[in-house]
């Protein structure tokens, strides 16, 4: 199979880093025109750079804009009217009991992990599917369906993303326009790095030793022992957003290692 995105533009948001950084560079070298997102002025114009210098060829820009507001939004709406691809990949976490969430925790990461998307979609979708043209992805996880115990609010985002993915593809239905969800598992992004990469220097083990014994205490069904790399991710998201995955719409795709366990 040959993944072409020749003449397809794209945008990713939260892509200056992690798995979003590794589907921008992903659309990218399918030939898709990308446009990064992140909060800082810095980090934007170096990930644009970055990508530039891997793939000369083809269109990349950026929009600074925070998705966590409904500002931010409007900015990317404004400055990116436009597109054939959406990735709603922007989103956080932050473990705490339960018992120390405040509403400002929840409101805030529900803010973030899920209104960045409906707002995207909501801007984005009307023009794909006039065009008859366009896929969506919203970034969920394996925690959609598992709710980590210390990241219930997580949790909830993550299911949340899944009932709107759902919904809108029942929406677009027969457009010609896919929605999907995909449910990565523990993977080395930036974020879980920098945590892994702290435990290691707390505990005077090596970042490796400190993955293993996450997975071993929070994730011990996983079936491949191991993180997976963003590009794994990313791979899953290129393809849903091909020509060939136009019988794929209203799904949820694991790249979870197994963690889940259960068969569809
Ligand atoms: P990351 O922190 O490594 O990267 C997040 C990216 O989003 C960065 O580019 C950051 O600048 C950007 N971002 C953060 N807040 C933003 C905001 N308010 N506005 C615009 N951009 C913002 O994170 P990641 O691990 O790559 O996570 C990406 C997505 O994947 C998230 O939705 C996350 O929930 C999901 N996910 C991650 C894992 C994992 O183990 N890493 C597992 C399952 C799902």
């Amino acid at each position: 199979m040959n993944i072409s995105l020749a003449g397809r533009k794209a945008v990713v948001t939260g892509s200056t880093a992690g798995i979003g950084r590794a589907i921008a560079e992903g659309l990218a070298r399918a030939g898709a025109s990308v446009v990064v997102n992140g909060r800082s002025e810095g980090r934007v114009a170096t990930a644009v750079a970055e990508v530039k210098a891997l793939f000369p060829d083809v269109e990349i820009t950026g929009v600074v804009a925070d998705l966590a507001t409904k500002e931010g939004s409007a900015v990317l709406a404004a400055k990116a009217p436009n597109t054939d691809i959406l990735i709603n990949n922007a989103g956080t976490a932050n473990p705490k009991p339960f018992s120390d969430l405040t509403d400002e925790d929840w409101l805030g990461l529900f803010q973030l992990n899920v209104m960045s998307g409906v707002r995207a979609a909501r801007h984005y979708l009307p023009k794909m599917t006039e065009r008859g043209w366009g896929r969506v992805v919203f970034i969920s996880s394996e925690s959609a369906l598992a709710i980590p115990k210390d990241m219930i609010d997580y949790g909830m985002t993550k299911t949340a993303q899944l009932a709107i993915s759902r919904g809108l593809a029942e929406t677009v239905a027969g457009t010609g326009v896919t929605v999907n969800s995909v449910l990565p598992g523990p993977t080395n992004s930036e974020i879980m790095s920098n945590w892994m990469a702290g435990t290691a220097r707390e505990q005077g083990i090596t970042q490796e030793e400190a993955e293993q014994q996450f997975l071993k205490a929070m994730r011990p069904t996983t079936l491949i022992n191991r993180f997976t790399s963003t590009e794994e991710v990313a791979n899953m998201v290129v393809y849903l957003c091909s020509e060939q995955a136009s019988g794929t719409t209203g799904s949820a795709m694991r790249v979870d290692g197994g963690v889940l366990r259960q068969i569809a």
